[in-house]
C-alpha cells in the first residue's frame, strides 16, 4: 500500500483543483508544494467566472486551498526533488502487515528536499515551471525558448502509467480558469483510469435519481431541502468571512523588476 493514492506536485490552481477532485472521490490525496503560485503576481483577476467585479487572486488561491482542505486534501510545504518508479525488488510494506512480498505494488517513490520520501499510486505534476524532478522517468518534454513543458495526451496522461501533468506545465493556455479546468479534467481522467467507480461529481436534490428508481451513481450525492439550506448558510458565512477584510498581501513583482529595485 502506498502512503498516498494521489500525490500532486504544485499547489497552484491546477494542482489544487486536481487534488480537490481526487479527494472528493475518496482517494487519499496530498499536495506537495513550495514557492508561490504564479497567479500571486496578478494585480486583480478580472476573467475568472463567478466574480462580477473580479477578485483578488491571492484570496482566490487561499479560498481554493481551504476548499481542498475541507474536502480532505493534505498539504506538505516542500520541494519535490525526484519522482521514480517504485522498485518491485524493494516495495514498501504496510505497517499492519497486510501486504507481503508476493503482492503487486505499483506507483512512485517521491523524494522531498528535506530528505523525506513518500510513495504514491498516482502522481499529478502541476508544478509550473519546474519538471526537473521527472528526469528519471521516460516522459517527453517540449522545449519552447527557456521553458519546458511536459508532453501529455488530450486528457493529461503522460507516457508513464499513473503519471499525469496539469495546468501550465502541460502546455495549457496561460490563464487561471484554464489551469483550474485542466486540473479537474486530469483528475477525472485519473479516476476513470483507476478501477474506482465514478459517474460525475454532482450534488443534486433528494429524489433526482432515486425518484426515478435509480441508485445514486458513484460520485453523486442527493441532499434534502434542510441539508441544502444548511450548506447554503455555511457557504454564505465562509464567503462573508473571507471578504470581510482586504487581503493582507499585495502582488509579487516579476523577479527581474524586483531585483532592480
Ligand atoms: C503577472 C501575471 C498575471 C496573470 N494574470 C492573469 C489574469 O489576469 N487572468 C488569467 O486567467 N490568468 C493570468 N495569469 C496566468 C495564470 O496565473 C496561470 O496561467 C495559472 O495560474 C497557472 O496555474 P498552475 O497551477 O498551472 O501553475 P502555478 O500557479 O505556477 O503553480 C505551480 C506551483 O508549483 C510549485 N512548484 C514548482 N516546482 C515544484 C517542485 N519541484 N516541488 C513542489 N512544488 C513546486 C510552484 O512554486 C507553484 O507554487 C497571470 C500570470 C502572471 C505571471
Amino acid at each position: 500500500m502506498t502512503d498516498e493514492d494521489v500525490l500532486v506536485v504544485g499547489g497552484g490552481l491546477a494542482g489544487l483543483t486536481a487534488a480537490l477532485f481526487t479527494a472528493r472521490a475518496d482517494l487519499d490525496t496530498r499536495v506537495v508544494s513550495t514557492g508561490e503560485p504564479i497567479l500571486r503576481r496578478n494585480a486583480h483577476l478580472e476573467n475568472f467566472p463567478g466574480f462580477p467585479a473580479g477578485v483578488n487572486p491571492r484570496l482566490l488561491l487561499d479560498s481554493t486551498r481551504e476548499q481542498a482542505e475541507r474536502n480532505g486534501v493534505q498539504f506538505t510545504d516542500d520541494r519535490v526533488e525526484r519522482v521514480a518508479p517504485l522498485d518491485p525488488e524493494d516495495p514498501p510494506y504496510s505497517e499492519d502487515g497486510d501486504l507481503g512480498p508476493d503482492d503487486e505494488v505499483s506507483g512512485f517513490a517521491v523524494s522531498l528536499d528535506d530528505g523525506d520520501a513518500l510513495t504514491a499510486t498516482y502522481v499529478v505534476a502541476a508544478s509550473w515551471s519546474d519538471p526537473s524532478y521527472l528526469d528519471d522517468l521516460d516522459v517527453s518534454m517540449v522545449q519552447r525558448g527557456s521553458k519546458q513543458f511536459v508532453g501529455v495526451d488530450d486528457l493529461g496522461r503522460t507516457e508513464v502509467d499513473g503519471l499525469y501533468a496539469a495546468g501550465r506545465l502541460a502546455k495549457q493556455y496561460h490563464q487561471a480558469v484554464v489551469a483550474a479546468g485542466h486540473g479537474a479534467q486530469v483528475a477525472i481522467t485519473l479516476l476513470e483510469d483507476s478501477d474506482r467507480p465514478f459517474y460525475h461529481d454532482w450534488v443534486v436534490p433528494e429524489g433526482y435519481f432515486t425518484g426515478r428508481d435509480r441508485a445514486v451513481p458513484p460520485g453523486c450525492e442527493e441532499i434534502d431541502e434542510s441539508e441544502r439550506r444548511r450548506r447554503e448558510d455555511e457557504s454564505r458565512a465562509a464567503i462573508r468571512e473571507s471578504v470581510a477584510d482586504p487581503h493582507p498581501d499585495g502582488p509579487t513583482m516579476h523577479p527581474s523588476v524586483a531585483d532592480e529595485e
